[in-house]
């Protein structure tokens, strides 16, 4: 039976991972395409600091250089200049090489200004994961719960190796540019398997644009719009004629 629960547990804290990623880092943070109201921000990025350790500013540097430089000279990690298994297998070391530059950080991080509770947190990111472990160990009980915090903490990084590295050499494309789409890595990754059309219109709240594509993250930004806790850019929503 503990086998089943650390399963769920792994899915389920993987996911909400995914979704604070793509819409506090990514469509919030990285590119202002929607608005969260501040108790949304400081849940997801606790929920980030307790799973991943993630300091948003280096996070959102990283992100912002790819799109400077997609699959350029400059690109912190792209298939094809450093091959695809290794942005697949590799892609939290090329994402620490990255963000371990200050001057990265510093010029792609202007508008971002971080409060008091913001810098503790990711001055002391082995705290984060310390509790975050210690809340997988009250669930699951320690062996199972550091096992299973270890598991979702691999998967996490696999899936984000996968957008940085599947999504920019195999798939489709809606548009001309150098990134895919990949339908089925879109339902594991709250919508960023889109990432072709996430390249094509970088602001755009929505990545989803045929009505074969899923982009799970986008009903969860219309409950939070509904809720009043979220404010989106006028969306992407028709196909360009090709
Ligand atoms: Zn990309
Ligand atoms: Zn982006």
């Amino acid at each position: 039976m503990i086998f089943l629960y650390a399963a769920i547990y792994v899915a389920v804290v993987v996911q909400i991972s995914n979704l604070c990623t793509t819409i506090y880092l990514h469509r919030y943070m990285s590119h202002h395409a929607l608005k969260l109201h501040p108790s949304v921000a400081m849940a997801m990025q606790f929920w980030l600091w307790l799973h991943t350790a993630i300091d948003p500013r280096e996070w959102v540097a990283v992100h912002r250089k790819h799109h400077q430089f997609p699959d350029e000279h400059g690109d912190p990690h792209s298939p094809k200049l450093e091959g695809l298994w290794k942005v697949l297998l590799t892609n939290a070391y090329l994402y620490r090489k990255e963000a371990a530059n200050p001057e990265t950080v510093a010029r792609y991080t202007r508008d971002i200004r971080t409060n008091r509770v913001e810098d503790f947190m990711h001055r002391q990111g082995y705290l984060g994961l310390f509790l975050g472990v210690l809340a997988a160990g009250v669930l699951l009980g320690p062996i199972a719960g550091i096992a299973s915090f270890l598991i979702q903490a691999v998967v996490y990084v696999f899936l984000n190796g996968m957008i940085n590295g599947a999504c920019h050499a195999v798939g489709y494309k809606n548009f001309h540019n150098t990134a895919t789409n990949l339908r089925w890595v879109a339902w594991i990754t709250a919508g960023e398997g889109l990432h072709n059309n996430h390249h094509h219109a970088p602001s755009s709240p929505k990545l989803s644009l045929r009505l074969s594509e899923i982009d799970p993250a986008w009903p969860v930004i219309r409950l939070l719009e509904w809720l009043k806790l979220c404010k989106v850019r006028p969306r992407l929503t028709r196909m360009p004629s090709s």
